[in-house]
């Protein structure tokens, strides 16, 4: 039993007070990634500071025409809600994939994106490992890593990162606000999480003091043509071997605009621009979805188990986008299958 103090932050101001006055605290909200990690030993904070009566919680129209999502904004509110539903029906998508009811009722906006990756020995405290333990190695490399990176890896740490949210964020260009003792700042949603480097151990770019108040979504949702598409061991409650965000604008057969990044493959969601900017121009076809998915896996690299994810990723790729122009996404297959 690791014992730790326990107090609730009044208003953002009092969070970050809190926060900053005590290097080994962390904020709590949803509970569902956290506590576990606490069971487990994995992390011993020595104060929780419970945030969830933070006035964090609404989903509101921003200025330029796109939606404001408070940090604290159940998953499964913001699936349901009827402006996401209706204008960023991928967003819902991807959270519908994730978990499970019960996990979505409680999970936040904000926890989302902090949640921490599922590889098997950064929770078993018995293995040596980089992330939670920085210089004790990497026992996946070598190990049992079937459900690890393709992209962006490195010899100090081949993790993925778990949300099925944030590969659909990061589709949709959103934007994490963020407040600290320096005020506060928007952060591009391809900047907010990190790739491992020789610093496994930092997940994102946010300041120790900072705490998540908003994450935004600007005007365009692709809402006619998109389509997440996650593959997994198990068709529900299980996380994603391989998933695809796409988001398509379609113009006479014409691709006008392109989005594309997945999840499942790297230690951030991976959002792969050069693929999108080969997409754009070029015919709504298998042929230019086969083009973007040798693009975005010119450079994937397989650790023995997980090899197969490479080629998963491609037809997965192709899948999606096809999936996309034809304004069939995944969701409503889905939903035709039950
Ligand atoms: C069995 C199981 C299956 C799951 N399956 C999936 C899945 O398939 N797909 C998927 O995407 N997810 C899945 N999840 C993960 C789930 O979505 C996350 O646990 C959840 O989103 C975390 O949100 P939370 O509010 O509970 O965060 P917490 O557990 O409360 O916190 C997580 C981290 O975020 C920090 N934090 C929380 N809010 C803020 C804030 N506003 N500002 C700064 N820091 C903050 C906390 O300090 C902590 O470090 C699964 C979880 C479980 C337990
Ligand atoms: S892949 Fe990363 S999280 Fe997993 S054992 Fe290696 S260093 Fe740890």
């Amino acid at each position: 039993m690791n014992n730790f103090e326990f107090s609730r932050a009044t208003d953002v101001a009092d969070a970050v007070r809190q926060i900053a006055a005590d290097p080994g605290a962390t904020f709590v909200a949803g509970g569902t990634n956290l506590i576990d990690l606490i069971k487990e030993g994995v992390t011993k904070p020595s104060r929780l500071i419970d945030i969830t009566r933070l006035q964090l919680n609404r989903i509101e129209d921003t200025n330029d025409g796109g939606l404001r999502i408070g940090a604290l904004v159940p998953n499964s509110d913001l699936a349901y809600h009827p402006e996401i539903d209706k204008r960023y029906p991928l967003l819902a998508s991807a959270i519908l994939a994730g978990a499970s009811p019960q996990l979505r009722n409680m999970a936040t906006a904000g926890g989302n994106l902090l949640q921490r990756t599922r590889c098997f020995y950064f929770y078993d405290t018995t293995t040596p490992c980089n992330k939670r333990e920085p210089g004790s190695g990497c026992s996946a490399v070598d190990g049992l890593n079937r459900m690890h990176a393709i992209l962006g890896a490195s010899e100090h740490c081949i993790a993925t990162h778990p949300s099925d949210m944030c590969v659909a964020l990061a589709a949709l260009e959103a934007r994490v606000l963020a407040a600290g003792r320096n005020g506060e700042r928007s952060i591009a949603f391809a900047d907010f999480h990190r790739l491992p480097g020789d610093t496994p151990h930092v997940d994102t770019n946010l300041n120790k003091d900072e705490i998540i108040t908003a994450v935004e979504l600007p005007p365009n949702g692709f809402a006619k043509n998109y389509s997440y598409l996650k593959i997994r061991d198990r068709l529900s409650y299980a996380f994603a071997l391989v998933s695809v965000a796409a988001g398509l604008e379609i113009e006479n057969g014409l691709i006008r605009q392109a989005r594309l990044a997945l999840g499942g493959v790297a230690h951030k969601p991976w959002r792969d621009r050069r693929a999108e900017a080969q997409l754009s121009g070029a015919p709504a076809t298998r042929e230019s979805f086969a083009r973007a998915a040798t693009t975005v896996l010119r450079e994937a690299r397989g650790f023995d188990h997980n090899d197969f994810k490479i080629e998963l990723a491609r037809r997965a790729i192709v899948r999606a986008l096809t999936q996309a122009a034809s304004g069939t996404p995944q969701s409503q297959i889905d939903k035709r299958v039950r």
